[in-house]
């Protein structure tokens, strides 16, 4: 029997709600991966990425993996064994960094700030004083563990004035909220298709500043993974239009990543940070009134993913499971620390619209009046209606 998935509402941490445009190119008719048609394809996708990540960078392509793969990407191309990364911890995913240094045969220096907390720029100015020769900062732009965004311009001025490169998780940030990468002058930046382009899981936008190429063409050592050596890969994601096999490319999810791109350019930049700020401030109108707490510092705070502290007496995975079959609704658990103690309530790409905002306000308090809290039902969406009319 062919598989029929539930239709879900999806506010977690990602994937995020695929656009019907982009789910119907998914289903267009299959071309060869040197196919004209689709080198011409390959060319559009790698401008409108370019576009997302406002960077003339030549070296901008789709990793044909997720957004883990982006990072190895990163990762590996630059770094040699026996040098020194300094990497920013703040979450979940600068973890996987250091383990991604660790297995470059490198070694991280690690600055670790509370979970929840943005990256704290004095220590990073302490550890690059105290590491003068380390050869990039890592970091996270948007943690998705933990819903806090840190300050990447100054990141990446850090690093450029000590002569580092700058490795830039922004998995969650593109398309979200404003990723400059130009204006940064960040050196390697990845990025994934699930949550704020809303196309579905499986690809990961890179994209590498002249100085970092310059460090890959130099490198001593060959890149220790085949799949991602970027020397490779441009054989067949490089300029004009004589491509070489490297690997069949997933040829109908670069569809729909071209086709989610082409939805981001026709709302525009702007317009979608907007509109994820504009759901993000009635989302949490609607929590507020019903006296849930948005335990990360209002400067601090991604719109596109929202930490909720779990009020005291509420059973998480009850409340979850009941979302899930009564309101096909799906949040974020927390995660390591902070596993049982939050949820985390996406609010990204095609999820962010004032439906869904409140479908989750509506669905919540209906979940915590059954768990015993004493709310008076229809508050949460009141006041998220009020803060979308004032
Ligand atoms: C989701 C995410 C990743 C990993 O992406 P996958 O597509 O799950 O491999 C990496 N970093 C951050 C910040 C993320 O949110």
């Amino acid at each position: 029997m062919s598989f029929q998935p539930p239709q879900r509402i999806l506010m977690g941490p990602g994937p995020s709600d695929v656009h019907p445009r982009i789910l119907s190119a998914l289903a267009r008719p299959t071309v060869g991966h040197l196919d004209p048609s689709f080198i011409q394809l390959m060319d559009e996708i790698k401008a409108l990425l370019q576009f997302c990540f406002q960077t003339t960078n030549e070296l901008t392509l789709p990793v044909s993996a997720p957004g883990s793969a982006g990072m190895e990407t990163c990762f590996v191309n630059l770094i040699e064994p026996e040098d020194t990364i300094i990497v920013c911890q703040n979450g979940v995913f600068g973890g996987r960094m250091k383990e991604n240094v660790i297995r470059c045969s490198a070694t991280a220096v690690m600055v670790e700030d509370d979970w929840g907390h943005a990256i704290d720029m004095s220590k990073v100015k302490t550890a690059i004083a105290n590491n003068p020769h380390a050869k990039a900062l890592a970091f996270v732009h948007a943690e998705t563990s933990t819903g806090v965004q840190s300050d990447a311009a100054a990141l990446c001025t850090l690093a450029k004035e000590a002569g580092m490169l700058s490795i830039v998780d922004t998995v969650t940030g593109l398309a979200g909220i404003n990723v400059d990468v130009d204006g940064w002058g960040a050196d390697a930046v990845y990025s994934g298709t699930q949550k704020c382009l809303s196309c579905t899981p499986g690809i990961s936008p890179v994209t590498f500043s002249p100085r970092a190429v310059e460090v890959i063409q130099q490198r001593k050592t060959p890149v220790q993974s085949w799949f991602f050596d970027l020397n490779l890969v441009m054989a067949y994601w490089g300029k004009g239009t004589k491509r070489a096999y490297h690997h069949t490319a997933p040829v109908n999810a670069l569809y729909a990543l071209h086709e989610s791109l082409l939805i981001v350019k026709e709302e525009g930049l702007e317009a979608s940070w907007e509109r994820h700020m504009h759901n993000h401030l009635a989302l949490r109108a609607g929590l507020a009134a019903i006296g849930l707490n948005l335990p990360v510092n209002e400067a601090d705070r991604l719109p596109q993913l929202n930490l909720v502290a779990i009020p005291d007496g509420i059973d998480d995975a009850k409340l979850r499971s009941q979302l899930l079959t009564d309101f096909d609704l799906e949040i974020g658990a927390g995660l390591g620390v902070l596993a049982g103690k939050v949820w985390r309530i996406g609010l990204m790409g095609f999820s962010s619209k004032p439906e869904n905002v409140r479908h989750c306000l509506t669905a919540l308090e209906h979940c915590l009046i059954a768990q015993g809290m004493s709310i008076e039902s229809g508050t949460a969406v009141g006041a998220a209606e009020a803060a979308y009319t004032s």
